[in-house]
């Protein structure tokens, strides 16, 4: 069978030829004679594997030394509780409020501190970034949260909030290397790997050495201890490690591609086909506010939910597969990853314009 055009948000659409080479070394990998499946983590071949991975990520976001990468599991939802385990000194952080993904890690957050929404977009459906620039920061707040790409609503900072000095906390599960990340602006961050950068069950954690510490809440348990995974260079028990060899050749296809300065004009390129349709259809429109909008997810109404289930049916059927909004917001939603071709994008939009000249009302 033809592949299809993948718009799923997460997991979702990977490099062909990454999957192609998973492929040809399904069976016997580098001459080891079995699959990175069946291989010892602890083995010579898989250390290469991981080690390799993390300096490819380190080379891509220009990772200082004083920051360590941890491959973990648990997904981006464990990291709710991590996060507020291991870096609260003072029990008190502030979030800020900008979809599902930052209101699940505040609620989390809350268990085990004083925690304060600084900012929220609830007001409009998450449909904008809240301004950041003078917000109500607690003086003993030890971290600010934000989710630095909102997946479900498809919006992104382009400006850092100001934390007033405090550590800023990011989840970039749906943007990373999606476009040069300046780390040092940041404490931690981290992302569930399904979206941009591999198959379900990594989570990747970028942490400043300093943070990482012996004390934190009592009751963490000693796999969410980032001492603990840090210490042990992520071999503190059997790491997901066909997904990290997975993400390591993403990791090597995002270089051969140029790297993230490349990806960025490269996603504005294929966001911009998209986003101009999108502004200048008489159908379809863009729900969120255009200075926020993100470069991975866009989401768009007809403004008629029948019409809406209509579209999503028909594109299906042409092979445009995904595109139906998060259940809860409705509408439609194109994620456009990394992965994603720019004919798939300038393949999509014609679709939309046919579409769109058959059932405009009349
Ligand atoms: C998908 C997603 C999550 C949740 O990821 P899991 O790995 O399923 O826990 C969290 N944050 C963002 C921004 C996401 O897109």
């Amino acid at each position: 069978m033809e592949r299809v055009y993948n718009f799923s948000a997460g997991p979702s659409v990977l490099p062909e030829v990454v999957l192609k080479q998973a492929a040809d070394e399904m069976m016997n990998y580098n001459g080891t004679g079995m699959s990175v499946m069946e291989m010892s983590h602890r083995s010579k071949a898989f250390e290469e594997i991981i080690q390799t991975a993390e300096q490819d990520l380190r080379d891509l976001l220009k990772i200082p030394d004083n920051y360590k990468v941890l491959f973990l599991q648990g997904g981006a939802s464990q990291q709710f509780a991590a996060i507020p385990m291991n870096l609260m000194k003072n029990g008190v952080a502030d979030y800020i409020i900008t979809g599902q993904w930052a209101k699940k890690a505040f609620e989390e957050a809350k268990q085990y501190g004083k925690v304060k929404a600084v900012a929220s977009s609830a007001d409009k459906t998450f449909s904008y970034i809240p301004d950041c620039s003078d917000l109500d920061i607690d003086e003993d707040a030890d971290y600010v949260y934000i989710c630095h790409n909102n997946t479900i609503y498809g919006t992104a900072y382009k400006e850092l909030p100001n934390t007033k000095g405090k550590i800023l906390v990011a989840d970039m599960s749906s943007d990373i290397l999606s476009q040069p990340v300046n780390v040092e602006d940041y404490g931690l961050i981290y992302f569930g790997v399904q979206k941009n950068v591999g198959p379900a069950g990594v989570v990747v954690v970028i942490i400043r050495e300093d943070l990482i510490r012996e004390d934190v809440l009592p009751g963490t348990p000693t796999m969410l201890k980032y001492k603990t995974q840090a210490d042990a260079d992520s071999l503190y028990n059997t790491p997901p490690a066909y997904g990290i060899y997975i993400c390591g050749k993403v990791f090597k296809w995002v270089k051969e591609m140029g790297g993230l300065e490349a990806m960025k004009i490269h996603n504005e390129k294929k966001a911009a086909i998209l986003y101009d349709f999108l502004d200048s259809s008489k159908l379809f429109k863009g729900t969120v506010e255009k200075k926020d909008r993100s470069l991975m997810n866009v989401p768009f109404v007809t403004g008629n939910e029948e019409l809406d289930a209509k579209f999503v049916k028909e594109a299906t059927a042409a092979g445009f597969v995904n595109l139906k909004g998060h259940r809860t917001v409705g509408g439609m939603r194109a994620s456009i990853y990394n992965a994603m071709p720019i004919e798939g994008v300038e393949k999509l939009v014609e679709f939309m314009k046919r579409f769109e000249e058959e059932n405009l009302p009349k």
